[in-house]
């Protein structure tokens, strides 16, 4: 019998502890003894541009200006420090043309009303690795766990392996989390530094899916589907942010139960999570309009509804934020 295609097939074993990425946060989650016990680097650049995305900054692989107009005094500091003359005042506020800014932040640091500031920076990967290494505390070496979010990991493939790499040499757990849409032979390089994948569903119609998302599903399915069956058998979370009018319909929640139990296996972990809100403040400072409507928080009671008409379909697993298994 042929043996399953595997994560490991055909990928270069090469590493580039130089190469450069584009993050916008470096994030630490302590536990009671105050130091980081998880480290979540979220890196910029994304497949899909989810209408409901609450970190929109996150989308662009580059560095973004984010611009408080509430702050901005009108003052024209920043108009005469652009080098390429991205920004315009009109009226008592600044504008920035967002096809010519660079994202350099020339434009920043002089802003006499911090009205300005920079979403995302190039960093080498052993920077990164640097970084999390002087945040773990000393002697944790072992047992903390770094996350690779977004964005989306994979959308820096080279710059990601490497960064995992680097994390497994010093003995740190590693985690990806990741829409899924990646050409899957840009992820294997970094599923071999990775211990645990944490998989987002959006939405089960292709159509739908590519309204909400920018693209359709197919790919995103297959991925899972060999994900789930390679012979390396990563753990795989699954996880779906419950966005109300957007993918939280009974006839979606069934399409996905139907989807795990046939494909995956009735055993397959499902994190739900509600929908937090905070898309439009910063939509605003990207000065980027949405035509799509301002996004509701879910209500308790209609996440226990989606929990249990997954669990009607045959998931085992249905986890909601606050259960002992999350
Ligand atoms: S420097 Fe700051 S306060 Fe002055 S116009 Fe630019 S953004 Fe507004
Ligand atoms: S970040 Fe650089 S290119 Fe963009 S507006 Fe500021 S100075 Fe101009």
């Amino acid at each position: 019998m042929t043996p399953p295609p595997s994560i490991l097939d055909g990928f270069a074993q090469t590493a580039n502890e130089d190469v450069k990425g584009c993050i916008f946060a470096i994030r630490g989650d302590s536990m009671a003894s105050g130091h980081d016990e998880q480290i979540t680097v979220f890196l910029k650049g994304c497949f899909l541009s989810c209408v409901w995305c609450e970190d929109p900054e996150s989308q662009s692989a580059r560095p973004e200006i984010l611009f408080d107009a509430v702050r901005c005094t009108g003052c024209g500091v920043c108009e005469s420090l652009c080098p390429v003359n991205a920004i315009n005042m009109k009226g008592e506020k600044a504008a920035t043309d967002r096809n010519i800014c660079t994202g350099c932040g020339e434009c920043v640091e002089d802003c006499p009303a911090q009205a300005r500031t920079v979403a995302g920076m190039y960093v080498r990967a052993t920077r990164v690795a640097r970084e999390i290494n002087r945040r773990f505390a000393p002697g944790r070496g072992r047992g903390g766990t770094v996350v690779l979010s977004g964005g989306e990991p994979f959308y820096q493939p080279a710059f990601s392996a490497n960064i995992l790499r680097l994390c497994k040499k010093s003995g740190f757990k590693t985690v990806v989390e990741t829409c899924g849409h990646a050409p899957w032979e840009t992820m294997g390089e970094s599923l071999r530094f990775t211990d645990r994948i944490i998989y987002d569903l959006k939405h089960m119609d292709p159509d739908e899916h590519e309204r909400l998302t920018g693209v359709p599903n197919g790919r995103i399915l297959e991925n899972l589907i060999r994900l789930w069956h390679d012979e390396r058998h990563l753990p795989v979370s699954i996880r779906m942010a419950v966005i109300p009018g957007c993918n939280d319909s009974d006839k979606n929640m069934e399409a996905v139960g139907d989807f795990v139990v046939r494909e995956l296996d009735p055993l397959a972990e499902i994190h739900l999570l509600p929908y937090r809100g905070g898309r439009d403040g910063k939509m605003a400072r990207l000065e980027r309009i949405t035509a799509f409507p301002p996004v509701e928080v879910p209500t308790e009671r209609h996440m226990e509804h989606l929990k249990t008409l997954l669990e009607a379909r045959g998931v085992k697993k249905v986890i909601l934020p606050g259960s002992n298994r999350d």
